[in-house]
């Protein structure tokens, strides 16, 4: 089967299908062929069909700070209506430098080196598409976000995938040094880190650094959870550290940030000469991300209280969850960072977790995301995650569920 490119000869209009003869379908050999809808979809489809508190899906149920809408309403009613350049407002990429500098000691030029994105999501599709080649090997740390992988498909790369270490989540660098190979174009990273809430110290990414320092390899840094950091750390970012930055697109999300995960607004910072090759796929990728939002963004931002209270606020989110599951049967892994919480609930259930998520769901009321949705070769440990961005209600509810098991 062929896909047609002229209309049937029996056909007076162009383009349109003869009322007669039958047309013949486009031929379809799916780009994604092992890929169906992403697990976070799933599960809140499932929550809301058996009515279950939906601690699946990472997003907040609380609305985002009321004075951010008002500065994009101001921002819609001023006339920020129509496109705004294509790597983003200038203010808002102003803002993100100055913020950048004074957290992390890097300072990006606003001109050429920060890209407003829609979403974190598109700046790590477009990163991968920006930089890799048929046939180029990408290294992923397993388990990870669902999108690295399609994403790597999508730009004909082939994904080689290092397990992080299974007893605490981080990176087993023996075994990361051994996947390095002539081929390798570029290494994904994600510090505070989705599923596992593991936060890696400035040690590691020293040893990145070191281990880095003969490659060419490009490194893609999902940071979105930068603001989640727990217990007196501090997040530790790429951009901070020198001999990765220079060779990194470090990438965050306001839908993290300020608790408008609907907004999908993103930005990227990295080297200009990075930046420029990033920017010639974003032009044609989505040219540019909505224009009033970006002002009330950039208006918002200029204030750092409204991040740096984040890590407090979610603490004691982590810390009602974790307590209110202290008595059950539910072993909980540390979570250090994010707002996700992992659990082994071996002592509850032998169900694979596939089965597991869809059963508490079903059954207790309660949906969260099994662990091997982050992994191509899943383990063998039972482990499912629950997002504890929820108001103290919600959260109060779902444990009032679980507490029964
Ligand atoms: N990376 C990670 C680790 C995430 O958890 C998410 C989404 N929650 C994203 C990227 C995508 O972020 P966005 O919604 O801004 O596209
Ligand atoms: N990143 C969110 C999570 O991990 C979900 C984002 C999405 O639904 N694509 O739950």
């Amino acid at each position: 089967m062929s896909f047609r490119t002229t209309p049937p000869e029996t056909s007076s209009t162009p383009g349109l299908q003869a009322v007669t003869g039958a047309t013949e379908p486009p031929a379809l050999t799916s780009r994604l062929p092992e890929v169906g809808t992403t697990i976070f979809s799933v599960m809140s489809a499932l929550a809301a069909k058996h009515a279950a508190v939906n601690l699946g899906q990472g997003f907040p149920d609380f609305d985002c700070d009321p004075g951010l809408v008002d500065a994009v309403t101001a921002a819609m009613r001023a006339g920020h209506n129509q496109y705004p350049p294509m790597p983003g407002v200038p203010a808002l990429r102003q803002a993100l430098s100055a913020k950048i500098e004074r957290i992390y000691g890097r300072r990006y030029d606003p001109d050429s080196e920060i890209t407003v994105t829609a979403g974190a999501t598109q700046a790590i599709l477009t990163a991968v598409l920006a930089f890799v080649h048929p046939g180029d090997e990408v290294i992923v740390l397993e388990p990870c976000y669902d999108s690295y992988g399609p994403a790597i498909t999508l730009a004909g790369g082939r994904i080689v995938r290092v397990p992080l270490n299974p007893a605490d989540f981080r990176i087993d660098f023996a075994r990361l040094q051994e996947a390095i190979t002539p081929r390798t174009r570029a290494l994904i990273v994600n510090t505070p880190h989705n599923p596992t809430g593991t936060v890696w110290p400035a040690a590691d990414l020293r040893a990145l650094a070191e281990l880095l320092r003969p490659t060419k390899l490009l490194v893609i840094s999902d940071e979105v959870y930068e603001h989640m950091v727990f217990d007196g750390q501090r997040h530790v970012s790429v951009s901070s550290e020198p001999g990765l930055a220079e060779r990194s697109m470090v990438i965050s999300s306001f839908g993290k940030t300020y608790h408008v995960t609907g907004w999908k607004v993103g930005h990227v910072a990295a080297p200009a000469a990075l930046m420029a090759e990033f920017r010639k796929v974003h032009q044609f990728n989505v040219f540019t991300v909505n224009s009033p939002m970006q002002h009330g963004l950039a208006a918002w931002l200029a204030e750092p209280s409204r991040y740096e209270g984040l890590s407090g606020f979610y603490q004691r989110k982590r810390d009602r969850f974790r307590e209110g599951l202290a008595g059950t049967r539910f072993e909980l892994l540390p979570c250090a960072g994010s707002y996700f919480q992992c659990v082994d609930y071996s002592r509850i259930s032998s169900l694979p977790d596939h089965a597991f998520c869809d059963w508490l769901t079903k059954e207790v009321g309660v949906a969260a995301i099994p662990l091997s949705a982050f992994y191509a070769d899943p383990p063998q440990r039972p482990l499912a995650r629950f997002c504890f961005a929820k108001t103290e209600a919600t959260l109060d509810e779902a444990l009032r569920r679980l507490r029964r098991l």
